[in-house]
């Protein structure tokens, strides 16, 4: 009799969870993926596709705008949120529907049940059935945080919500200033709502660029986008159907909807962890794992937002692949963490692949910076007051490109490109040996000659 009951259990049918399944099963394991929610997890069901759809339908409004420069007359137009919600709704139905399939057809199985830790290699289902593995793998992913306690955080709604709204809000305050929180600034603003962020720092996208920073927050604010820095929301008031958002500074603003996206946190809450000896990593709350991604205990793995390294779907792919490659496939694998090309979707875009002027400075000697500002073509007839920002970062002593930030349309997908030359550590003679592909925002990439600034550190006497 075999001493497991599976070579494999793993919790969360997320984007690692369902990587990792699929391929250790593909390798021959007898593998169980456990799921309480909805196959495909945070990226598929409440993440990035049913966001980058609500962006996608959220740009027509501009197109219809800047359509008249271009001879066309567009009689009254008119938008239906409902609609737009339930065909997302269909549409995540249909993918969840694949990702079920494409686990069950690589030989692992599904149970639809939250599955916590009894010990190391024992798992317990809601329904008290015990399941033993030889390994396990936590892929739980992460929720939003909802900030310390705030009066009225029970009228607070998150990004969970925020994609099943049954109307579109007149009026948003949003509070944040990372990714969820501009990336929903501009869907609500380009369907139509009043928009505005809180955010409590002095300018939003800490952590980016600083030329991205100023340059998005402009942009956001030339389409009427408020956004109030230095600042958080201290307390919600509801009256009937209407919120008051009241602020630190002593102000307070009317609203159908107040969201919070302040962050996430890692789902580790109830998992047993504690009983199976599995450590927490103290500095981020995330499952502390080695290069492996295997956790203090030998026969347990971690991947993804769980873990909180980069909480993004491809790098948690990336971790549940190079798992069940190590562990099943004898292949051992470890994720490259450095380079990770990552795209704001806020309106305008944001790519961004590599150092940022600042780190780069804190790391070389001598580092030069190309730097443009345009209007792009569109807008010269459109008649659009917007701007486009491309960056490159490059290390004045070896030549090589270390960053790329891009503001304007399709910054996520021309980052995604640059970004196979940065991790090739191309030099900015690479780049000028290309030649430009004409008329496009991109070519400036390859076109700028000389450095907008140079920064060169003086040897300590
Ligand atoms: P998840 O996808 O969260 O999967 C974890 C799964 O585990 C969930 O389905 C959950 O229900 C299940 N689970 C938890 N506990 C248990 C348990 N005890 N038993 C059984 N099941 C359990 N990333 C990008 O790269 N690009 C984007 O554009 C992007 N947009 C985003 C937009 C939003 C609004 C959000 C919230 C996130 C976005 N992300 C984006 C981040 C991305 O969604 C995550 O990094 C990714 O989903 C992490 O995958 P994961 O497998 O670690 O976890
Ligand atoms: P982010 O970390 O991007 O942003 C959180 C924001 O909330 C920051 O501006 C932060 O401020 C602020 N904040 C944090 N705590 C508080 C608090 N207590 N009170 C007030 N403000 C606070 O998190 P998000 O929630 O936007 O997204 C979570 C993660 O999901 C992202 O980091 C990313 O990894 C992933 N994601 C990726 C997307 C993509 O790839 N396009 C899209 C959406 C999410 P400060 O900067 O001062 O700390």
């Amino acid at each position: 009799m075999a001493e497991f009951d599976v070579d494999l259990f793993v919790i969360g049918g997320g984007s690692g969870g369902v990587r990792a399944a699929r391929i250790a099963a593909n390798y021959g394991a007898k593998v169980v993926v456990a799921e309480e929610y909805r196959m495909g997890g945070t990226c598929v069901i409440r993440g990035c596709v049913p966001k980058k759809l609500f962006v996608i339908g959220s740009h027509v409004h501009q197109e219809i705008e800047d359509a008249a420069g271009f001879g066309w007359s567009i009689g009254q137009v008119s938008f239906d949120w409902a609609t737009l919600v339930a065909n997302k709704d269909k549409e995540i139905a249909r993918l969840e529907g694949a990702y079920t399939t494409n686990v069950e057809k690589s030989g692992a199985r599904i149970v639809k049940s939250r599955a916590v830790l009894e010990d190391a290699h024992t798992l317990r289902l809601a329904t008290g059935e015990k399941v033993t593995a030889k390994y396990i793998l936590i892929a739980t992913g992460g929720a939003p945080n909802h900030g310390p306690h705030v009066p009225g955080i029970e009228h607070v709604i998150s990004s969970n919500e925020a994609f099943h709204l049954k109307e579109l809000p007149k009026r948003i305050v949003i509070q944040g200033g990372g990714y969820i929180a501009l990336e929903f600034a501009g869907i609500f603003a380009s369907y139509g709502s009043d928009v505005t962020v809180v955010y409590r720092g002095d300018n939003i996208l800490r952590g980016f660029d600083e030329d991205v920073r100023k340059h998005v927050r402009a942009e956001m604010e030339k389409r009427g986008i408020t956004i109030i820095t230095g600042c958080t929301v201290t307390k919600v008031d509801k009256h009937g159907r209407d919120f008051t958002a009241h602020l630190s500074g002593g102000s307070s603003i009317a609203a159908d909807q107040v969201m919070f996206a302040i962050g996430r946190h890692p789902n580790v809450a109830n998992l047993g962890l504690e009983t199976a000896g599995v450590a927490i990593n103290p500095a981020n709350g995330g499952i502390q794992v080695d290069g492996w991604s295997k956790t203090s205990v030998d026969n347990i793995y971690a991947v993804g937002d769980v873990t909180h390294r980069a909480n993004l779907t491809p790098v948690a792919i990336r971790e549940g692949h190079a798992f069940a490659d190590t562990v099943f496939g004898k292949r051992p694998v470890q994720v490259d963490h450095a380079t990770i090309p990552t795209a704001v979707f806020s309106q305008p875009e944001v790519g961004t692949v590599g150092l940022t002027e600042e780190e780069a400075r804190a790391q070389f000697s001598h580092v030069d910076i190309y730097k443009t500002d345009f209007r792009p073509i569109k807008a010269t007839m459109s008649g659009r007051d917007t701007r486009v920002l491309m960056k490159l970062v490059v290390d004045g002593s070896s030549d090589r490109v270390l960053g790329c930030h891009i503001v304007g349309d399709c910054a996520a997908e021309i980052t995604q490109v640059v970004a196979i030359a940065v991790k090739m550590k191309a030099t900015k003679a690479d780049f000028d040996a290309t030649i430009a592909l004409h008329p496009t925002a991109s070519e400036e990439l390859v076109t700028m000659r000389t450095p907008t600034a140079r920064h060169v550190r003086q040897a300590a006497e």
